[in-house]
C-alpha cells in the first residue's frame, strides 16, 4: 500500500514526525508530499526545497519514507505515483470539519476520475496536541524556546530565518 502525507510542513514539528513514524509502520511506502502551490496567497517561511530538506533529515531512518513536492490537486498527484490512501493528522475537533471536507472533495474528485482515494485519520499523541508549525514560528521570532517541538536541526533553519539564536544554545 502506498500511503501520500501531504501537507505545508512549514516547518516540519515533531507533530508531523510523530504521523510520520507511525503510519510508515503500516504503508509499505510513505510519501511525504510537500505542497507546491504558488498560487496559494499563504506565504511560507520556508522555500519547498528547504521544507523538504529538514523532511529528509528528519526521516533519514526510515527506510520506506520518500520525501517529495507536489503541485496542483492532491488527487492528479495521488494517481500518477499510485497510491490510494491519503493520511493525515488529526489535533483537536477543530481540524475535524476542515479535513473532512478535504477527504470527501478528495474522494468524489477521484471517483470523476476512476481514482480511489480514500483518507486515513491518525489521531495526534496528546504530547503533540496544541503543537503547529505556526505556534513554532511565533515562539522562535521572539527567540523562544522550540527545542521540544522540532528536532535541533530544523531548530538552527528556522531560527537563522528569524536572524536569531535562541539563548539557550543549540
Ligand atoms: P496543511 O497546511 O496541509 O494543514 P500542515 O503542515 O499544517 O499542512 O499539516 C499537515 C498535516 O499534519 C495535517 O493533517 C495536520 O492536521 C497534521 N498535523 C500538524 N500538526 C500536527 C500535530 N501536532 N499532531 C498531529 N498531526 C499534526
Amino acid at each position: 500500500m502506498t500511503c501520500i502525507y501531504p501537507g505545508s510542513f512549514d516547518p516540519m514539528t515533531f507533530g508531523h514526525l510523530d504521523i510520520i513514524n507511525r503510519a510508515a509502520k503500516f504503508c509499505d511506502t510513505l510519501i511525504v508530499a510537500v505542497l507546491n502551490n504558488s498560487s496559494k496567497t499563504k506565504a511560507t517561511l520556508f522555500s519547498v526545497v528547504e521544507r523538504m530538506e529538514i523532511l529528509r533529515e528528519a526521516t533519514m531512518h526510515l527506510p520506506n519514507v520518500e520525501i517529495d513536492s507536489f503541485a496542483g490537486l492532491l488527487v492528479n498527484y495521488a494517481q500518477a505515483r499510485g497510491a490510494s490512501v491519503v493520511i493525515r493528522g488529526l489535533r483537536a475537533v477543530t481540524d475535524f470539519e476542515y479535513e473532512f471536507q478535504m477527504a470527501l472533495t478528495n474522494r468524489t474528485l477521484g471517483e470523476g476520475q476512476g481514482v480511489r482515494l480514500e483518507t486515513l485519520f491518525i489521531p495526534t499523541s496528546t504530547e503533540f496536541l496544541y503543537l503547529s508549525s505556526g505556534i513554532v514560528k511565533e515562539i522562535a521570532a521572539h527567540k523562544g524556546d522550540i527545542s521540544n517541538m522540532v528536532p535541533p536541526h530544523a531548530a538552527k533553519k528556522i531560527y537563522k530565518k528569524f536572524d536569531g539564536t535562541y539563548q539557550g544554545g543549540i
